[in-house]
């Protein structure tokens, strides 16, 4: 992540898109089906501790001393935790919806889903929250489901803006609701820790479609209710 702390986007559609490390339309493959086909050859476990064996003599450890001896093997554990989201479906989770909206026609808000991810420069964690909000037309789902989303994404390589573009799209793709307004705030340890080393700094990164990109409006009652009274 750059230093500069980002400012929540206005409304208008209409001006110059900002240039991204990755294209602005997301490619369906990323959130309908899982990122690591079960099939796909992948190096071994061995090959993988072998790796942590490698960094560890690289920072000029010595491997073979007892308090490092089970090290790789917790590493690739930890790995196969912090990156279980390559293997998960987030199509699959919003799959199961309710019909019936009981006549409800205002946006869902879920604010404040807590999130880990691992930033896709250092594979250093970045964590905070994300505030999701949609407009069912027919279909809602669980309200559960938002933040097992938001874990899938999350534990896989990221950055900030993508997390936030791909929780959007999957929304928008799997339940076509009128819009879906995504806003994550979080810190980077890759920037808090290392480099300019600044503690405390929050990166805001925010997605609207539909009605949510349209109408501004809405998007401010969005913001309003995520910034409401109670935090
Ligand atoms: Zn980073």
């Amino acid at each position: 992540m750059d230093a500069a702390i980002k400012s929540i986007r206005p409304a208008k559609s209409n001006e110059p898109k900002k240039v991204e490390t990755r294209p602005a339309e997301l490619d369906p493959s990323e959130f309908l089906a899982a990122a690591v086909r079960a099939d796909q050859p992948r190096p071994s476990r061995a090959e993988a501790e072998q790796a942590v064996l490698t960094l560890l003599s690289y920072i000029g450890e010595d491997p073979d001393r007892e308090g490092l001896l089970d090290t790789p093997r917790r590493v690739v554990e930890a790995f196969d935790e912090l990156y279980q989201g390559y293997h998960q479906c987030p199509a699959e989770v919003l799959d199961r919806t309710f019909g019936e909206t009981a006549g409800y026609d205002d946006f869902v808000l879920v604010r404040d889903i807590e999130f880990t991810s691992q930033c896709e420069h250092h594979m250093m964690p970045f964590y905070g929250k994300a505030h999701i909000a949609y407009t069912p037309v027919e279909r809602v789902v669980g309200l559960s489901k938002l933040a097992r989303l938001t874990d899938i994404f999350a534990r896989r390589l990221q950055t900030q803006e993508h997390l936030t573009a791909q929780i959007a799209a999957a929304i928008d793709e799997v339940l076509k609701p009128r819009g879906v307004a995504v806003l994550i705030e979080a810190e980077h340890t890759c920037m808090s820790v290392r480099g300019v080393a600044k503690h405390g700094a929050s990166t805001f990164t925010s997605r609207f479609t539909g009605m949510f990109r349209d109408n501004p409006a809405e998007q401010q009652r969005f913001l309003s209710l995520v910034r409401g009274p109670t935090r």
